[in-house]
């Protein structure tokens, strides 16, 4: 079987090169020709030896996943979705911002957390992503990138539960932070679960990132329902882990609250919200839920939304309503099934036309 130095960290890769026979080092210059300089053969690796190249291209690969299509969305978001090595496939979504982009990638194909609203739900979980089809997806987008240096905000808010596959993506963040990986700012990297708690206090002691919590209902009788997840660590579980998560500086946890019609925007929602996070370092996202076919939920009128975020401002909350980028090519959060749109869809094609079946 080939290798994948994307699954090593650094120590390892030195001990991997000392079992080729080679100085450590080679390691090191390999790892940064493959984490810092995102090459796409092994070729371009300039400062290694013509016969250790050919030895690489023998024994190890560069690139686990086969990018399938793009789609751009009408608002610029593009959509990537690759084909893992046994057929499945995962997809990773390119945001732009005001002076960055930010990158949505995926820990796995599929989901075993089975939310109600979640489209990737659905799907159950096909299997988890190793740690380098993970960095593969950041490493493929900026290959492909213009300014690949605005690529500087990643966010697990992809397919897949990452604290459901916790060895990998920490191994994962870890390549991405690493001054001798890819070199991304810890501040700028978040991941977002759905409240596995043992694996928070894990995440805690292991990395410094940025935590962000699902919440989505303020009450256990309406968590249970969305989140199944909720029945196994209930809220005051949840938030006691989320007291303990350690906050750097200036840190806040991100608590995303999806607003569905009926559900759990009324105003005795937000306040069971307000008492709940009332002595954490906060802040609210609020995302409209964004409807699926097939799916009896839906967001509430604009009015109802913009009314529960000013319940939340007027307590002295940061809340954001998030705006939903990328929902004509279905890329948008809880949107993601690893299936191309149909062709009826608004987003322009920009990847090898292929439409594989379903
Ligand atoms: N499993 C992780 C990460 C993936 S979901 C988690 O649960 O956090 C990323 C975000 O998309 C979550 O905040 C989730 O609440 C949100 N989301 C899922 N389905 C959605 C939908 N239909 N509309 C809006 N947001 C959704």
């Amino acid at each position: 079987m080939k290798i994948d130095l994307k699954d090593m960290s650094a120590r390892e890769t030195e001990a991997w090169a000392v079992s080729q026979g080679l100085p450590p080092y080679r390691g090191r210059q390999i790892r940064q020709w493959i984490l810092g300089r995102h090459v796409a053969s092994f070729d371009e690796m300039t400062n290694i030896p013509k016969t250790l190249r050919a030895r690489l291209k023998e024994t190890a690969i560069l690139s686990p996943l086969e990018p399938d299509r793009t789609l751009t969305s009408r608002d610029g978001t593009r959509k990537f979705l690759f084909k893992l090595r046994d057929g499945h496939f995962i997809e990773s979504v390119l945001i732009p911002e005001r002076d960055h982009f930010t990158l949505c990638i995926s820990s796995q194909a599929g989901c075993a957390m089975n939310c109600r609203f979640c489209l990737t739900g659905r799907q159950g979980l096909k299997r988890n992503l190793h740690a380098s089809e993970i960095v593969e997806q950041v490493i493929h987008v900026k290959r492909g990138m213009e300014t690949p240096e605005r690529l500087t905000n990643i966010v697990f808010m992809g397919m897949g539960e990452p604290l459901h596959n916790y060895d990998a993506v920490v191994k994962a963040v870890r390549n991405l932070v690493d001054a001798d990986g890819m070199n991304f700012s810890h501040r700028k990297v978040t991941l977002s679960t759905c409240g596995l708690v043992p694996e928070m206090d894990r995440l805690g002691r292991d990395v410094s990132v940025n935590l962000a919590v699902s919440l989505n209902a303020a009450d256990d009788a309406t968590r249970d329902r969305l989140m199944p997840v909720n029945r196994k660590y209930p809220l005051k579980t949840l938030i006691s882990a989320c007291r303990r998560f350690p906050l750097p500086n200036r840190r806040m946890i991100t608590f995303e609250y999806i607003l569905i019609s009926g559900v759990n925007d009324r105003d005795a929602d937000a306040l069971n919200l307000v008492r709940l996070l009332s002595d954490l370092r906060a802040k609210i996202n609020l995302i409209p839920l964004n409807p699926h076919p097939g799916s009896d939920l839906s967001p509430p009128d604009r009015e109802t939304v913009l009314h529960f975020q000013e319940i939340l401002l007027r307590r002295h909350f940061t809340a954001i309503i998030r705006k939903s980028k990328g929902a004509d090519i279905l890329a948008a959060c809880g949107q993601l099934s690893g299936r191309a749109a149909g062709p009826a869809d608004a987003g322009t094609e920009d990847g090898p036309l292929q439409f594989h079946l379903h």
